[in-house]
């Protein structure tokens, strides 16, 4: 007789809903015979790698057959040297996903609690219910994180708050101010997550200084990636910044070898290419303007945003939205899984290809 697997795994994994990516360019491609698909869907950047990371891969490629270096010495020197941390502060993983499932895996367990928001990255609650752990969900302020409903949310049995700054998929945003107000209300034996996934694109005032923040927080783990400012979605790199006894939990309980040797060093070569990410910055500032003046002009309602995307609404025709823009090559994010049924997320894209989404919304309405 046959088992059934489903019934036999945890029951944290048998309530899991899948993550679902955006549609690939290619899939599109092929679903309708075009070859000219614009996917705006996964906040990737715009302008591909940087010719220096490309260069550090293909260099070295001719050493694939040994292990990484399990510890990342050579991105961890050069991440101490630009942050003023520790080495042994920095936790290096496989995409800031890796990094969330590790806290997940070392400080949420059968029926303990982590908090995070209404509309927040929906991957924490992928991570604590794969650990069977309890999630409370705080409402939102204007779309985004309600710091003084989170706070309240905390009790005695509260082990993880995830925070998103921005938050995807709303773009929204929080100053240093706010942050560490909310810091200052948090038992110490409750460990902050600080996913700071969009901050390079964050221009806006009073920007958090999370560095500061850990020298003064032990309980606060700053994550960061690669994916997004950095180009680098593909090669799957992120790091934490936290305290030295959080940063040894979570190295131990790492996959060993779980960052490969390639993406430590496209890592390395792109945080030295100061030209790529001030390029990176310099293309999503003025997309996100085209495409804020661009949807004004069609009377389009969205959230204003301080990431590399941003979120219209369609009131209750997204999904049809969704679905005519895919008839015309053009893949944005649905976010139902969000809760959010009316609304659109659009990654701000090359300067031509927000122009046509504009125009493919305009033809449309
Ligand atoms: C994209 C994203 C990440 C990054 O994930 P990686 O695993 O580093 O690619 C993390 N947090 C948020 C909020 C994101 O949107």
């Amino acid at each position: 007789m046959k088992s059934n697997y489903i019934e036999l795994a945890s029951s944290g994994a048998r309530n899991l809903k899948p993550y679902e990516p955006g549609k690939s360019t290619e899939d599109l491609e092929r679903e309708l015979g075009i070859c000219n698909a614009v996917k705006l869907a996964s906040n990737e950047n715009p302008l591909g790698p940087s010719q220096k990371s490309i260069a550090a891969c293909q260099s070295a490629l001719a050493s694939v057959h040994l292990y990484p270096d399990n510890d990342s010495h050579a991105l961890k020197d050069l991440l101490s040297d630009k942050l003023g941390v520790e080495k042994q502060s920095l936790v290096v993983g496989n995409g800031s996903t890796q990094l969330i499932d590790l806290i997940a895996n070392a400080y949420l367990g059968d029926g303990e609690e982590a908090i995070y928001s209404e509309y927040g990255f929906i991957y924490y609650a992928i991570a604590v219910a794969s650990n069977n752990a309890k999630a409370k969900v705080t409402k939102a302020k204007n779309w985004g994180h309600d710091l003084t409903e989170m706070a309240n949310a905390i009790t005695e049995s509260t082990k993880v708050v995830f925070i998103a700054n921005p938050n995807n998929p709303t773009g929204t945003w929080l100053s240093h101010e706010e942050i560490l107000g909310f810091m200052q209300k948090v038992p110490s034996r409750a460990i902050v997550v600080l996913d700071e996934a969009y901050i390079e694109y964050q221009v806006k005032d009073n920007l958090p200084n999370a560095v500061e923040l850990h020298k003064q927080f032990p309980n606060l783990i700053v994550t960061r990636t690669f994916s997004k400012a950095y180009g680098l979605s593909g090669l799957r790199i992120g790091y934490a910044i936290t305290s030295n006894e959080i940063a040894d939990v979570l190295n131990r309980l790492r996959a060993p070898f779980s960052v490969n040797s390639l993406s430590e060093l496209a890592a390395v070569a792109v945080l030295q290419d100061k030209d790529y990410l001030a390029q990176s910055r310099l293309v999503n500032q003025l997309g996100l303007a085209q495409l804020e003046a661009g949807l004004k002009l069609l009377d389009i309602e969205y959230i204003p945003s301080a990431g590399n995307f941003i979120t219209i609404k369609c009131s209750h025709k997204a999904l049809r939205t969704n679905l005519e823009l895919m008839k015309k090559g053009l893949i944005v994010r649905p976010l139902t899984p969000y809760n959010m049924p009316d609304h659109l997320r659009i990654t701000v894209g090359l300067e031509a290809q927000n122009k046509t989404l504009l125009q493919a919304l305009e033809r449309l309405l």
